[in-house]
C-alpha cells in the first residue's frame, strides 16, 4: 500500500479546501477524466464548496497494460460547451504528461476562460512533456499505481486505497485462482 484510504481523504478534504478558497465567487465547471477519476471526482467535488456543473470527457490510451504510449483517442465526449467557463480539470494522474497535453491542446480549441488542472498523483520523475498542473494531491515515484479508480487491466479501480504493482502478471494470476 503506497496512500491508505484515510491519507487520500485527508489530502482530498485539503484540496477541496483550497480549491473553494481560489475560486471564491466564480461558477467553476468540474471535467472528470475516466475512467479513473470517478473515486477522485466523487470526493472532491463535495469537498468544493461553490457553485459547481460536471461534466465528463472519457479517454484510452494506446500502448502495453503499464505504460502510457502517448496515443490518445476519446472515447466520451463533453456533454455540453465550455466556451467562458471556468474549467477545473480533474485527472487521476499525471505521468509522462502527453495525456493531459492532448486534453488542454483539445479543450483550448473551445474557448473556455479558464483551465485548471488538478490530479490526484503525479509521477514527476517519468514527465516527458511540459503540462501546467495546478493543484497535486501527492508526489509518486515511477512505479505503477493502483486502487481508488486506478485500473490494471480494467481491475482493481473499487480499492478504497493506492498500492504499487510489483509484479502484475502475478497479481491477475492471484485474483484468478
Ligand atoms: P500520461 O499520458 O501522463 O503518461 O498518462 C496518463 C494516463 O495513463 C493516466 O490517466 C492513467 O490512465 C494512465 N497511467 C499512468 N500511470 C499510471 C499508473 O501508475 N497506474 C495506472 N493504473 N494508470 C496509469
Amino acid at each position: 500500500m503506497l496512500l491508505s484510504a484515510e491519507d487520500i481523504a485527508e489530502r482530498v478534504r485539503e484540496l477541496g479546501a483550497q480549491i473553494t478558497h481560489d475560486f471564491a465567487g466564480q461558477p467553476l465547471h468540474a471535467i472528470g477524466v475516466l475512467k479513473g477519476c470517478f473515486m477522485f471526482m466523487t470526493d472532491l467535488v463535495r469537498e468544493i464548496d461553490l457553485d459547481c456543473s460536471i461534466d465528463f470527457l472519457g479517454v484510452s490510451s494506446y500502448g502495453s497494460r503499464t505504460e502510457s504510449s502517448g496515443v490518445v483517442r476519446t472515447t466520451h465526449d463533453l456533454s455540453a460547451p465550455i466556451a467562458g467557463k471556468h474549467v477545473l480539470l480533474i485527472e487521476d494522474i499525471v505521468d509522462t504528461g502527453l495525456t493531459m497535453k492532448y486534453l488542454i491542446d483539445n479543450l483550448q480549441t473551445r474557448r473556455p476562460a479558464s483551465i485548471t488542472v488538478c490530479t490526484l498523483l503525479h509521477k514527476p520523475s517519468n514527465q516527458k512533456i511540459e503540462v501546467p498542473v495546478h493543484y497535486v494531491g501527492f508526489t509518486i515515484p515511477n512505479k505503477f499505481v493502483i486502487g481508488y479508480g486506478l485500473d490494471y487491466a480494467e481491475r482493481f479501480r473499487n480499492l478504497p486505497y493506492i498500492g504499487v504493482v510489483t509484479n502484475a502478471a502475478a497479481l491477475i494470476a492471484d485474483e484468478e485462482e
